[in-house]
């Protein structure tokens, strides 16, 4: 029996049994390995962190999609960084007010062997007519775009490798610029109780350039650690005070059929434990 170890963290680790390798190899960009496991169905790893299974990733891209665009209540067109799976662009083309998707995403072996190994990610979103992949540099787009978003998703890998420009007060500062004054940008933020650094200060940066922002959470079973925080942050929406009669209302209007979103989940997100409240945002 062979196992996928994955050493994030220096004294901790977690481990899948991998019953089958679909695929090993590298990228320009990254190691990349896609194997089955009994309990979690196919798995990603990217530098040999796991990155989505077939089992938990509903949780993820549901909360990572519904959330800013349930509060906007408006969006027509979302920006998406990262995202190589597919699984956030497939979940924002189930809204039908969304007129306009543009992914950008580093790697495009990535995308090709998620289409391939775990094509229920994208369920077809690629071939979405309303939707645009970029293959390129999420920073670079950002800085040099003259689009603006109404919902920005960040969905990189960690502040490593290709996803460390992601994190940076250079890329919220292009992010703010690219977004409509009511526009909301969220961020896959990390496991706070082991990526604490992280959690404090990508708070402060964005505490620092928009008007509102702040963090929700999800447990995502594979994400291990705790709770995942998310990021959010808008130069003139506090999304915190939608109210629960409103995402009711939308997210009936929005007819999607969810597992892990629900109106009441979704306002429940943003509660935050003791140790977390002194961050920033
Ligand atoms: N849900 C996962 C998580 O929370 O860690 C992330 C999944 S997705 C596979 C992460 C994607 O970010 C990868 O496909 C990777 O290639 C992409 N990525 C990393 N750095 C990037 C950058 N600078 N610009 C665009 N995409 C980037």
């Amino acid at each position: 029996m062979s196992w996928f170890r994955e050493k994030l963290y220096t004294h901790v680790q977690q481990a899948f049994e991998i019953k089958r390798e679909l695929h090993k190899g590298r990228t320009p960009f990254q190691a990349v390995t896609v194997f089955e496991n009994p309990m979690l169905g196919r798995v990603l790893t990217l530098d040999g962190i796991c990155q989505t299974t077939e089992a938990d990733e509903f949780v993820y891209h549901e909360m990572m999609t519904h959330v800013p665009i349930l509060a906007h209540g408006r969006a027509t067109r979302v920006l998406i960084v990262g995202g190589g799976d597919g699984g956030i662009l497939r979940e924002t083309l189930r809204h039908r007010r969304v007129k306009r998707a543009v992914m950008v995403e580093i790697d495009g072996e990535v995308v090709e062997l998620c289409r391939r190994h775990l094509p229920s990610l994208s369920a077809g979103a690629f071939e979405d007519r309303r939707a645009e992949l970029v293959v390129g540099d999420g920073a670079q787009f950002m800085a040099s775009t003259d689009e603006r978003f109404d919902v920005m998703i960040i969905d990189s890998t960690d502040p490593m490798g290709p996803g460390e420009v992601l994190f940076r007060d250079a890329f919220y500062r292009n992010c703010k610029r690219c977004l409509k004054a009511d526009g909301i940008v969220v961020t896959q933020n990390g496991v706070p109780f082991f990526q604490r650094e992280e959690f404090f200060s990508t708070g402060r940066a964005r505490a620092k350039l928009f008007g509102h922002s702040g963090f929700y959470f999800a447990a995502v079973p594979t994400y291990y650690g705790g709770h995942m925080a998310m990021g959010w942050a808008s130069p003139g929406r506090d999304i915190t005070a939608v109210s629960l009669a409103t995402l009711k209302r939308r997210f009936a209007a929005a007819r999607l059929k969810t597992r892990y979103y629900n109106p009441e989940m979704h306002l429940a997100a943003f509660a935050r434990p003791n140790y977390l409240k002194s961050a920033k945002g």
